[in-house]
């Protein structure tokens, strides 16, 4: 159908209107304070036009215009456009398998205010993981800025999500199989919003492609140990999570399958068996007495203080980490694997074994150029990940988004929203 109103594509004015504020909002979310000028070479638009952008998104009280420092250069210096991170916030939520975390997360993404409880692994129930998350996310939303508004809610999961409804279809590790963890969280929540949930890892390689190690990588695998090992693939840019949304499952990449060890998935030999923490602390003969982040860390700094026994239990992880690292990079031509979790612990200790399996294994080709590096988020990748889906909605059309949400409770005051 003709619209009068269309412009190049077919697309109406309004349309592309709302794609240049969400991309404009998106850009200095990412990227912090920009220029006008800077805005209108990233663009491809006049600077007028960032003008009308940036005042309407000022207007509803999503970015702020400040005078630049002093630059020492003549002429009239460029306003910069600043996101307002106290005003706009979400809530994002990261269920690992051996701590909760919530944070109120500021447009910009800086974490402004976090509550953190560790968690038993046995006899995890659904209503009890809801009821810890949803009254810290309760006490974040009500200790937001008066007057501020919470622009979406976001949670990262460590097993597969269905991302329609945040649905965990299968998290072994937490024993949870169908259950309504983004609608039961929402419930709690009460704040009139949806969850957005996915799957940690594909988290985690969005966050360190937007804020971490791979900025500018758009060819990024990010592999994520908890108890098993995670993994999210971008290719040119897009996570590459399959028909259902189950894809990216590196953990369970055969890699030994005639005498490797046995995996919760009832496999054997998969990845996640060969390098997850039970194959460290058993090869390390410390099954039972060490545990969880703690104990990986203890097998590391055995190893490194001459244990011979710690030592070679991280060669045989490094060894078949190299292995899984390898087939990636054959298949993928990755420019940056991230290692992130207890993997980030892991790598450094065996990262000579993983690189001589890539000098033998991997296509020269592929391997010129391939960087391998641990997570620059720390342990706030899944989180921050979480924080780009609440985030989400705001960013895709941030006028329409904002005047849908309703305020934050508690100190509510005046909308930053002006007129309308
Ligand atoms: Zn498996």
């Amino acid at each position: 159908m003709a619209d009068s109103r269309a412009g190049r594509g077919g697309r109406t004015q309004e349309e592309i209107r709302q794609r240049h504020l969400g991309e404009l909002l998106r850009r200095v979310h990412v990227e912090g304070a920009l220029s006008r000028a800077a805005l209108a070479g990233r663009m491809g638009l006049n600077r007028s036009t960032i003008m009308t952008l940036t005042a309407e998104l000022a207007a509803a009280g999503l970015v702020r215009e400040e005078k630049p420092a002093e630059t020492g250069r003549a002429g009239r210096p460029s306003l910069v456009v600043t996101p307002e991170p106290e005003r706009v916030f979400g809530l994002a939520f990261d269920v690992a398998v051996d701590r909760l975390v919530a944070a109120r997360v500021g447009l910009g993404g800086r974490i402004l205010e976090r509550r953190e409880a560790v968690r038993p692994r046995a006899g995890v129930d659904l209503d009890d993981v809801v009821g810890v998350l949803a009254g810290f996310g309760r006490e974040l939303a009500a200790a937001a800025a008066p007057g501020a508004v919470c622009a979406g809610l976001g949670a990262s999961y460590c097993g597969m999500v269905r991302r329609a409804d945040g649905m965990v279809r299968y998290g072994p590790h937490l024993g949870w199989v169908d259950q309504a963890f983004g609608a039961k969280l929402a419930d709690g929540l009460g704040l009139g919003l949806p969850v957005e949930v996915g799957n940690e890892a594909h988290l985690g390689a969005i966050a360190e492609h937007t804020r971490g190690v791979g900025v500018g990588a758009d060819d990024l695998i990010y592999l994520h140990g908890d108890v098993g090992v995670g993994g999210g693939i971008l290719v040119g840019g897009k996570l590459l999570d399959g028909d259902g949304g189950y894809g990216c499952e590196l953990g369970h990449m055969l890699v030994n399958p005639f005498d490797g060890r046995p995996c919760l998935c009832g496999s054997r030999g998969c990845l996640e068996a060969e390098v997850g923490e039970e194959a460290l602390l058993d090869l390390a003969g410390r099954s039972g007495e060490l545990f969880g982040r703690d104990g990986i860390r203890a097998v590391v700094a055995l190893a490194g203080q001459g244990d011979a026994r710690a030592g070679r239990a991280l060669d045989h992880i490094g060894d078949w980490l190299g292995v899984g690292v390898v087939n990636l990079i054959n298949l993928f031509n990755p420019a940056v694997v991230v290692f992130g979790g207890m993997l980030r612990d892991l790598y450094p200790g065996t990262a000579a074994r993983v690189r001589s399996r890539i000098d033998a294994h991997v296509l020269p080709v592929s391997r010129e150029r391939v960087r391998l590096a641990t997570t620059a988020l720390a342990d706030d990748t899944t989180l921050q990940g979480a924080a780009e889906l609440a985030f989400s909605a705001l960013l895709a059309d941030p006028l329409e988004t904002l005047t849908a949400r309703p305020p934050s409770p508690g100190r509510t005051a005046d909308r930053p929203r002006g007129g309308s």
